[in-house]
Formats: C-alpha cells, sequence, structure tokens
C-alpha cells in the first residue's frame, strides 16, 4: 500500500509529521513519499500542484493531506494560488464524495457553544456529494432577463442539476459508511419545492433495496439545519449534496467546539482517498509547534478505515485519541482550566504512547 503524503503550507508539515509519526508504529508496511503542494508546490516548481505531485497522487492508494495557503501567496494570479491545488486534485482524481464525522469527545463538552447534554458524546458523519449540485451546473452566469417578472433588468443565474450516476454513486457510499457505523442514513433534500431533489429523493429510495439492514428515513434540509442544533445526536449518517452539504456540515464542524479536532476524506468510486484535516494552514500559528495535530491524526485513521481496509488499526488510533484526551493533554486550541497545555510534537508522542 502506497500513501502519498502531502504536508503543504502553514501548520502543514508540522501536523502530518505527527501523523506520519503514528503510521509508522503501528506495525504495517506502508510506503510513504513525500511531495510538495501549494505554495511549497509553487517555491518549489512553479505551480500549486506541480506534475510530479499530482502523479504521486494518481499513483498512490491513498494520500495524506495537510493544508495549503499562506498570505504571501495572495497576490499571485488566481490559477497559480495555493488552494488551486486542492481543487485540482479532487477534479483529477474524481473524489465526489467527502466524508466528515463530527464527533465531540465528553471531554471536550465544554468547548462547545451548545449545552454539554445536547453535544454530549456527538458522533455523526455527514457525507456531501463534491463534483455536482448548484456549484458546477451550466449555464451560469450574469444575463439581461428575457422573461420574468423583470424583463430587461440585469440577473444573475445558476444551474442545479444532479445525474442518476451522481446520486447513485454518493448514495451506496452512503449507504456502506452507515453498515460501517450504527446502520442508520437520513437523506437530506428539498424535495418538496425542488425537481433536483425529488429526483434525488427517489433515487436514493431505489439505492436503499441494496442495503436492507440499513434503516433510511429522508429529512428536509430546513428541517435538517434544526434538528442539527435541537438534537444532533439522533442522527448517525446523513448524505446530501454538494450545497446543502456545504452549509449543515460547517453547521456540524461547530458542534464540536475546535476545527482542530475535525478530519475528513473525499474517496472516489473506488474508495480512494484523499485525507485531510478540516481546517486550513494556519498562517498564524504555523512555526510555533502549538497546531492541534489530532485532526490529521483522526484523518489517518479515517484512510485506514476507509482506503486502506484496517478499521481495527483505525480503531487503535481513535481510542489512543480519546485516551490522550482523557489524561488531560491539551494544545491550546482546545486547553481549559485543570488541563495540561501540550503542544504539536508533545500530542503526537502522546499518541504514540497511547497507542503502544
Ligand atoms: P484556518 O482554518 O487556517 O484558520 C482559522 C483559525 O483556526 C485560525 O485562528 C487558526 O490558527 C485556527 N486553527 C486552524 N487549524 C488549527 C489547528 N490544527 N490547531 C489550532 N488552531 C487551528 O482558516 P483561515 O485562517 O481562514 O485560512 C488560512 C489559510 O488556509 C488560507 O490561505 C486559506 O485559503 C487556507 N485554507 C486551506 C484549506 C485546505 O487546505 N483544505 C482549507 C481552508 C483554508
Amino acid at each position: 500500500m502506497k500513501i502519498a503524503i502531502l504536508p503543504g503550507d502553514g501548520i502543514g508539515p508540522e501536523i502530518v509529521a505527527q501523523a506520519v509519526k503514528v503510521l509508522n508504529v503501528l506495525g504495517e508496511a506502508f510506503e510513504m513519499e513525500t511531495a510538495p503542494v501549494g505554495g511549497a508546490g509553487y517555491a518549489a516548481h512553479g505551480h500549486p500542484l506541480p506534475e510530479a505531485t499530482l502523479t504521486l497522487a494518481k499513483q498512490a492508494d491513498a494520500i495524506l493531506f495537510g493544508a495549503v495557503g499562506d498570505w504571501k501567496y495572495d497576490t499571485l494570479e488566481r490559477s497559480l494560488r495555493p488552494e488551486q491545488a486542492i481543487l485540482g486534485l479532487r477534479k483529477n482524481l474524481n473524489l465526489f464524495a467527502n466524508l466528515r464525522p463530527a464527533i465531540l469527545y465528553p471531554e471536550l463538552a465544554g468547548a462547545s457553544t451548545l449545552k454539554p447534554e445536547v453535544v454530549s458524546g456527538l458522533d455523526i458523519l455527514i457525507i456531501r456529494e463534491l463534483t455536482g449540485d448548484i456549484y458546477f451546473g451550466k449555464p451560469r452566469g450574469v444575463r439581461i432577463a428575457v422573461d420574468g417578472d423583470f424583463i430587461g433588468e440585469r440577473e444573475g443565474f445558476d444551474t442545479m442539476r444532479y445525474a442518476e450516476t451522481e446520486i447513485r454513486r454518493i448514495a451506496h457510499v452512503a449507504f456502506q459508511a452507515a453498515q460501517k457505523r450504527d446502520k442508520r442514513l437520513t437523506s437530506v433534500d428539498k424535495a418538496n419545492v425542488l425537481e433536483t431533489f425529488q429526483f434525488w429523493k427517489d433515487i436514493v429510495t431505489e439505492v436503499h433495496r441494496d442495503y436492507p439492514d440499513v434503516a433510511l428515513d429522508h429529512m428536509y434540509v430546513d428541517n435538517a439545519a434544526m434538528q442539527l442544533i435541537r438534537a444532533p445526536k439522533k442522527f448517525d449518517v446523513i448524505v446530501t449534496g454538494n450545497m446543502f452539504g456545504d452549509i449543515l456540515s460547517d453547521a456540524a464542524a461547530m458542534l464540536t467546539g475546535s476545527i482542530g479536532m475535525l478530519p475528513s476524506a473525499s474517496l472516489d468510486a473506488n474508495n480512494k482517498g484523499l485525507y485531510e484535516p478540516s481546517h486550513g494552514s494556519a498562517p498564524d500559528i504555523a512555526g510555533k509547534g502549538i497546531a492541534n495535530p489530532l485532526a490529521t491524526i483522526l484523518s489517518a485513521a479515517m484512510m485506514l478505515r476507509y482506503t486502506l481496509q484496517r478499521p481495527a488499526q483505525a480503531d487503535r488510533i481513535e481510542s489512543a485519541v480519546k485516551k490522550v484526551l482523557s489524561q488531560g493533554l491539551r494544545t491550546p486550541d482546545i486547553y481549559e482550566a485543570g488541563t495540561t497545555k501540550v503542544g504539536t510534537e508533545e500530542m503526537g508522542d502522546a499518541v504514540v504512547r497511547a497507542l503502544n
């Protein structure tokens, strides 16, 4: 099994180093190869996604990605900016399924903006379709209206569309993810208003026939937003389109308190995946040794579960993370009085010790 290691910019190299340390003590024979990406790619080869980096990402079974972006590249033309690397990887590798677990460890219940009893022990998985929907649908643009109530005025327009294949493949990913968890799937749509999402609902219902062991329910997106805040623990797995998923997954992220705790996976049709923390390159704290590496370490655990088919190793890492939190170790972003403040490396070392 080959893993491409793409640390990127800012805190990327610091946090990815901790995840690599953890992967190295599992006793597995993974081949790992590192390549520059983002600002580091531009500095080395004049492009945020150098040809050699893309080739490595294509060859590898899985990709562990840190983060990209640095203020010093903000004046470059858009196509050369670091953030283009992640878009290029998603597009080139056809990573259409974005999996974002939102887990709140009981020890961190005080870090959430919601009441501890509402969120403590939260463990949900949001699956967002990543390459379709109104974000990519054509035609789009600004034009002079030729019909409707405002003929002759300028109007902005986009196109919401989903092909059957796009819905089927994300539904399969979602049902299979639910099978690995509590076997409950909520498909979020707006079927009462949008043709696209009535079609979505019909196709998800059809795919359900292949997964009789999973309980499926359907929920309108406005209700889902409300339920996520009111009673988030009622959900197990949520699957939805690109735009609804964009919004709901950020709302769910905040239930858990710190962005430094949130892993993510972006998968293709064969479960090949790019795994990265949900946060960015945090240039404000880069080089200070205080970034929280747990989101990246938990992303490596997701890689073991979804792409490398090593669920027991994924469980081991997740248990080790729980253990260091119960020992009271905290990076500054999750620090509370009465706990022990540690840096990036110390946190990585503590996870390694807990694994052993
Ligand atoms: P950010 O997520 O990098 O940082 C937001 C805040 O969270 C900052 O205060 C930061 O210090 C803190 N933070 C983030 N990760 C942390 C961690 N692991 N531990 C402790 N604190 C952490 O978002 P931003 O400041 O809006 O963006 C910074 C750069 O990252 C920009 O160039 C942006 O384009 C890029 N970005 C990249 C990705 C990606 O690579 N997928 C995603 C989002 C943003």
